[in-house]
């Protein structure tokens, strides 16, 4: 189609083009990219579970005793020992009354928002959440009104503007850790929201899920607020090392989910392997293992930042892995990104619309799993890339 190709062009023209790169081999602290071996520092397999002996052990039996697929969504034919068995352990984990298996964080955040809430409605989002919380927030055709990042004052202010005009249901959602900034939700004054406005308080902890809190609960732990919230949602496809999601709350709202949410109950279930490799996972991110991988991933964050800062740049400093390098605009940002690739450092430039105009940047993660010596190169090629690029 030539308009097709017209629109490809102009995004091209505006340096916004997105290509695939395709990764040969498993996911691990190096990877493959087509002839060359690359140092990855763009992955969200913060703990490296992604190729975990264990988690292939496990698929690989799962796959023997109940074969390849479910055949049928939850609803039909395909709810099966293992989404149970699952859900049963992330309840555990989450400490709420019982969870529910999505397909994917995108599916979980439509469906979620869309099953809870309609037109009486209001939803109060956090200006930087991820486009699935965006998309789901339309979905419900609930009023969304959406706050300053991370602004409490502000919010507090638009809670209480409109108290006059309340209907229905009033829900705060927010990413737990904020995937592109990588900084944290202020969760203990969302919850003083919450009590005091008669509010329910969502949390997607996709980035936050095995890698903060004593235990890997997340966010919310880590803030000393797992009790206080409402609608857990996290993901399995990041930290955890495999795929899809879920949501942990009281068993009402399983049920309501079970019942309203389009995407969970018009889709076919997770092959049975997938669930296995996450029962595995959250045993390894709650036990000692976890403990160990989420030090290191500690250290290694440390480290990276005070070799970027020696190194000369400026960067936001997280108590997360994720470590956001800010390169202003496009041309420039995929000009570094390209260079690093070239020189075997592979870290994705980020553009709009994931960030807002002029907020482009690279986006480097560590992993629990690098070696010291590698994040120090990769700090000083950083340097060196955005400097020259920025100038
Ligand atoms: C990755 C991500 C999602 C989507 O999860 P998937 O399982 O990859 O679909 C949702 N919310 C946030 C904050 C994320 O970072």
């Amino acid at each position: 189609m030539e308009l097709w190709r017209k629109q490809l062009q102009q995004l091209s023209a505006a340096n916004l083009l997105r290509t695939l790169r395709t990764v040969d081999g498993a996911q691990d602290t190096r990877i493959t990219l087509g002839d060359r071996e690359v140092l990855l520092l763009c992955s969200n397999n913060y703990l490296g579970l992604a190729n975990h002996p264990l988690l292939v052990e496990a698929g690989c039996r799962a796959l023997q005793d109940y074969g390849a697929g479910s055949g049928g969504s939850r609803l039909i034919s395909g709810s099966m020992r293992l989404h149970a068995d699952l859900e049963d352990r992330l309840a555990a984990f989450k400490h709420t009354e019982a969870a529910l298996l999505f397909n994917s964080g995108y599916a979980a955040n439509t469906g979620i928002l869309q099953a809870l809430l309609g037109p009486d409605d209001v939803i109060f989002s956090d200006q930087l959440n991820h486009a699935s919380i965006i998309d789901g927030c339309r979905l419900s055709r609930a009023r969304t009104l959406v706050f300053p990042h991370g602004d409490v004052e502000a919010l507090e202010r638009m809670m209480v503007a409109e108290q006059v005009r309340r209907k229905g249901l009033w829900l705060m959602v927010t990413d737990g850790v904020f995937s592109m900034d990588g900084d944290l939700a202020p969760l203990p004054e969302l919850v003083r929201l919450k009590e005091r406005f008669d509010c329910l308080l969502m949390v997607d902890d996709a980035h936050g899920t095995g890698v903060l809190g004593e235990t890997g609960r997340g966010t919310a732990e880590y803030l000393d607020c797992l009790p206080q919230i409402d609608i857990h949602m996290g993901t399995l496809g990041k930290a955890l090392g495999g795929f899809g999601a879920f949501v942990a709350g009281s068993r009402p709202l399983v049920d309501l989910l079970i019942n309203r949410a389009r995407s969970f109950i018009f889709s076919t279930s997770l092959p049975p392997a997938v669930a296995a490799t996450a029962l595995v996972a959250l045993d390894l991110v709650a036990g000692a293992e976890g403990r160990a991988l989420r030090e290191s991933l500690h250290a290694n964050r440390v480290r990276f930042l005070q070799s970027l800062k020696s190194a000369g740049l400026q960067v936001m400093e997280q108590s997360t892995p994720i470590i956001p390098i800010l390169t202003g605009e496009p041309a420039a940002t995929m000009a570094a990104s390209a260079r690093l690739l070239e020189e075997g450092f592979f870290v994705q430039g980020i553009r709009p619309p994931t960030v807002p105009e002029g907020c482009c940047r690279l986006r480097a993660t560590v992993m629990a799993t690098h070696r010291a010596e590698e994040l120090k190169q990769a700090a000083v090629r950083i340097a060196a890339a955005v400097r020259s690029d920025v100038c």
